[in-house]
């Protein structure tokens, strides 16, 4: 990373996973290398660095940014002597925590397959460190093949379940009819879910966590007598693991076969026009990027900024933006209908609904050009 806020930055979206999955961080590491190890992804300087420092203070995992690759994985273990898990193995294991129904279930269980097959032979590592090395390789080379075949197996058993689901909820999205569908999307933690909520009158579970909302929930809202279906997805995450943007496709169907993108921001966070780039990266991914889109930044009632000293000659920061600045700035930039609200103290809701309801009007009209 060249940017030493940005590195901030990452490493506190880092600890806040970490923090989601139900660990506690204790030191972090960072290293500036122009291009990751091939073979341990840091230098073996740094690993030795951290290895002493995990020894000293009984650490029990160590987590990297990044995903490794399998070998980066095993070569880690191997010489640092702890647990490691990758960004990847992190996410998959909140998704997996947090899955509720078995269609979640089954979508974090074939990631994870997918994820695995490949690493698999560091089970072996362990073994062989356990009974001494001797003789392991044999045997242990036919018990990961048969491993593997047990969980290629398992992945198109997986995949047939996930298919057959996948059916049910186009025909079910089919019967939804011709009411406009509006679907929320956004980075993760963003106020999706609690803006729901206040829409829809409903309850939808809403935490600072990140990835709170791990499937799709679909609410009919009404405004102004006029009804549509308002959906609410999985939280988008920087570096999303291509494993889970796969078996996650029918949760962003939902996005796909979306009339209308609510696109959620939370212009509190320090990042957010990173993320909002990766919402856009991800909605090109599924080709979703051409529907139209409202802009909804979100809780402008915990903007804070500072008002630059008037000698200071340093250029601004984002902390010396106001949010009028902010608001002409996206107002003169965003090609979208774009709103500034608080879905906790619903400021400008009213704003807001105007904006929703004359795009959803827009794509009714489109639909029904003969009715009143
Ligand atoms: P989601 O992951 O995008 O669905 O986000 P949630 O709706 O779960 O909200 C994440 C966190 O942000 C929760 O702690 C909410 O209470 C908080 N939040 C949501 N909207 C606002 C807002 O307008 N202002 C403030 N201050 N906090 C908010």
């Amino acid at each position: 990373h060249q940017d030493e806020d940005k590195l901030q930055e990452y490493m506190d979206e880092l600890e806040f996973l970490a923090y989601t999955a139900g660990a506690t961080v204790d030191k972090r590491f960072t290293q500036k290398l122009t291009q990751p190890d091939s073979k341990t992804f840091i230098g073996s300087g740094k690993a030795q660095e951290i290895k002493e420092y995990v020894k000293e203070n009984e650490i029990g995992t160590v987590i990297f940014d990044d995903e490794l690759s399998p070998s980066q994985l095993k070569n880690l273990e191997r010489e640092m002597e702890v647990k490691i898990l990758d960004r990847t193995n992190l996410i998959l294991d909140i998704f997996a925590q947090r899955a509720t129904t078995s269609y979640a279930r089954t979508q974090v269980e074939l990631a994870q397959y997918q994820y695995l097959l490949p690493r698999l032979t560091r089970m072996w590592t362990h073994l062989e460190r356990q009974k001494g090395g001797i003789g392991m390789r044999g045997p242990g080379e036919t018990e990961i093949e048969t491993d593997r075949r047990i969980i290629r197996d398992r992945i198109s058993l997986l995949k047939d379940k996930l298919k057959t689901i996948d059916k049910q909820m186009a025909t079910q999205r089919n019967n939804r009819g011709k009411v406009v569908r509006a679907a929320l999307v956004g980075y993760t933690n963003v106020g999706k879910s609690t803006l729901m909520n206040a829409l829809s009158k409903s309850e939808v579970f809403a935490e600072n966590k990140l990835f709170a909302t791990l499937d799709t929930t679909v609410r009919k809202v009404v405004i102004g007598n006029l009804p549509f279906l308002l959906t609410d997805t999985v939280g988008f995450i920087r570096k999303l693991p291509t494993q889970l943007v796969e078996s996650f496709k029918s949760t962003l169907d939902e996005v796909r076969e979306a009339d209308l993108l609510i696109h959620v921001v939370d212009i509190s966070h320090e990042s957010f026009e990173d993320h909002i780039d990766s919402v856009n990266q991800i909605l090109m991914e599924i080709n979703a990027h051409q529907k139209p889109m409202i802009m909804v930044f979100n809780k402008i009632d915990d903007f804070s900024y500072e008002k630059k000293d008037e000698d200071d000659l340093t250029p601004s920061t984002k902390k010396n933006i106001s949010l009028e600045e902010w608001k002409n700035t996206w107002m003169a930039k965003s090609k979208y209908p774009t709103v500034f609200i608080s879905a906790l103290t619903k400021e400008n809701f009213p704003e807001m609904k105007k904006m929703i309801y004359d795009e959803v009007m827009k794509i009714h009209i489109s639909r029904f050009p003969y009715n009143d």
